[in-house]
């Protein structure tokens, strides 16, 4: 398996390597600049050559990058959407240099326009980006949502369709976060659910897209559409989903990420719950 969290960048990007290799992660996630700001801050010569060089000696498999949180591209307010797209392109083209492949990005919400708005509005973010970035080898995971207001990305078909409208379907995996997709209403408790949840995702989207999870318990409840993660096991999910996702062959390959609250202090304890539920 390929385990792994979210992990701080504070001080420059080259130390989320060592905050990563620290906790013994074979894959991590890290933002490329403040998620709650438009505007970033390019990292100098100097650190991208840290990062690059501390990656070289690092056994970690894989570093996804996950958008800032005030991206928007299903807004129908041209300046949000403008600017989303702006700092998406910026990501990329980051991403590109430090050779890293994958950003994991929300749907966006629709704000009252309607979803079949959104979801167009979205597409053509996407395709726009994919013809202007210098990003040739960046591909976009669209992550499963809560689907809190009117975030759009709550059911599968979401997913399946803003991949199905794309001149670009080559351009996206999907990110499956195990707390958003319970509080979005598909219930994960039992091994019976799991193996139906992914019998459905097969089905809607196709397991081949499935290049990234999240590994989050819930303190919100099922079919809350409330975004709240909980640790390992101590949530409403409970343990018995994230073991039969640590230990189903079909997911080995995937890097699986917690993003756990109190990170400072939990993510060793996280991680550790997670490699007991390792048979
Ligand atoms: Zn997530
Ligand atoms: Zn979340």
């Amino acid at each position: 398996m390929i385990l792994g969290a979210h992990v701080s960048t504070a001080g420059g990007i080259h130390n989320a390597i060592k905050n990563g290799t620290d906790l013994d992660c074979e894959a991590i996630q890290i933002f490329l600049r403040n998620p709650n700001q438009w505007q970033g801050k390019s990292p100098t010569p100097e650190i991208i050559e840290k990062f690059r060089t501390a990656w070289a000696a690092a056994a970690l498999s894989d570093i996804i990058v996950h958008d800032i949180h005030l991206s928007n591209l299903a807004s129908p307010k041209p300046d949000v959407l403008e600017k989303s797209s702006q700092a998406f392109r910026e990501q990329m083209e980051l991403a590109q240099v430090l050779g890293l492949r994958c950003i994991v990005t929300h749907l966006g919400a629709h704000l009252g326009e309607g979803e079949a708005f959104g979801l167009k509005r979205l597409t053509e973010s996407f395709d726009r980006l994919f013809e202007i970035a210098e990003a040739p080898d960046v591909i976009v995971l669209l992550e499963t949502t809560a689907g809190q207001g009117t975030n759009l990305g709550y059911c599968f078909e979401h997913i399946r369709d803003v991949m199905g409208m794309s001149k670009y379907p080559d351009r996206f995996g999907v990110c499956f976060d195990t707390c958003h997709v319970f509080a979005a209403g598909y219930d994960m408790r039992t091994e019976t659910d799991c193996a139906m949840i992914f019998s459905e995702f097969d089905d809607s989207v196709g397991l081949n897209r499935l290049k990234a999870f999240h590994l989050n318990d819930a303190k919100s409840t099922y079919q809350s559409r409330v975004d709240r993660h909980e640790h390992i096991g101590k949530g409403n999910i409970g343990a018995t989903a994230f073991a039969y996702i640590l230990n189903d062959p079909r997911f080995a390959e995937i890097p699986l990420i917690i993003e756990t609250p109190e990170m400072k202090t939990m993510h060793k304890v996280n991680l550790s719950t997670l490699r007991e539920l390792k048979e």
